[in-house]
């Protein structure tokens, strides 16, 4: 089955694609990776806590919700950096200087909820159990959704989930561009709608949560969309069910900074690994 993260490998580089998925060789961990994981482990961590955050609030007082949940992301964003310090001082990375570097923007995740959270308290009077099924929206993370008739899986970041429409939002912390949304992320998030719409969600809309800027990268959902990802799904089945490497990427930038390079410019190893492929799907 095609995964979301699939579409968006094949449109930065199919040969990449098939390198990892059928070749099975993995990247060695990158610097950026190992900081992606905190800033997607601390967004879990806040998500997963919700719940039990909102029910234990006693007032409608916006700062007192600020400190409340300033002092609980504080310490989600220093778990997820000390679950990777190893990895961390692997890269040199001080523990405190990703700290820094992230605190300004769960501050800001701090700041917006006990908003949304005092207002809604305000307007409502409502605490505990019946304030928290209220509430909208509430947060689901990391959720696992497959289609099989898409031929399509995927795991979301985030959603947003109103009474009766659901928003799924994709966290990234590489380069954010100038304005929109990067080509390969468009299609993750489109790839999300149609796997909550097949699973009975009503959804046509969602956005890009890029690290350093506060601004939702909103995207709607289209036919034209739908029929782009449809497509992906298709080149991306016949790559990974197949043995043949896809020709080398145009862009040879790409190919500079690509981490399997030593693998995909050497035709000995790609023909041993992909004999090697073959003879173990004869076996089995
Ligand atoms: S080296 Fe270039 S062509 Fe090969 S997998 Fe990497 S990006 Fe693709």
């Amino acid at each position: 089955m095609v995964s979301a993260t699939m579409l968006s490998s094949y449109l930065y580089c199919p040969r990449k694609l098939f390198i990892s998925s059928v070749l099975k060789i993995k990247e060695p961990p990158k610097e950026e990776l190992v900081k992606g994981k905190i800033w997607h482990q601390t967004y879990e961590f806040i998500n997963k806590n919700d719940e039990s955050i909102v029910k234990s609030i006693k007032t409608s007082n916006y700062q007192e919700i600020y400190a409340f949940f300033r002092k609980n992301y504080a310490r989600f964003l220093r778990n997820a950096i000390i679950m990777n310090k190893t990895e961390l001082k692997e890269f040199n990375i001080k523990l405190i200087d990703i700290f820094k570097d992230y605190w300004e923007n769960f501050d800001s995740e701090a700041k917006l909820r006990a908003l949304n959270l005092s207002q809604f308290i305000l307007k409502h009077n409502i605490f505990g159990e019946e304030l928290w099924i209220m509430l909208e929206p509430k947060i689901i993370s990391e959720q696992y959704f497959k289609s099989e008739k898409l031929n399509l899986s995927g795991i979301i970041d985030m959603i947003e989930v109103y009474k009766d429409f659901h928003v799924p939002v994709e966290i990234k912390t590489g380069k954010v561009p100038n304005k929109g949304i990067w080509d390969n992320h468009r299609v993750q998030l489109a790839a999300y709608m149609m796997l909550l719409e097949d699973s009975g969600k009503k959804t046509g809309e969602g956005y890009m949560k890029y690290k350093g800027i506060e601004e939702k990268r909103i995207l709607a959902m289209n036919p034209m969309l739908k029929e782009e990802v449809i497509d992906l799904i298709r080149k991306v089945n016949i790559i990974i069910s197949g043995f043949d490497a896809p020709d080398f990427v145009d862009n040879k930038n790409k190919c500079n900074k690509c981490q399997v390079k030593d693998t995909c410019y050497n035709e000995a190893e790609m023909n041993r690994l992909n004999e090697e492929v073959r003879r173990k799907s004869t076996i089995a």
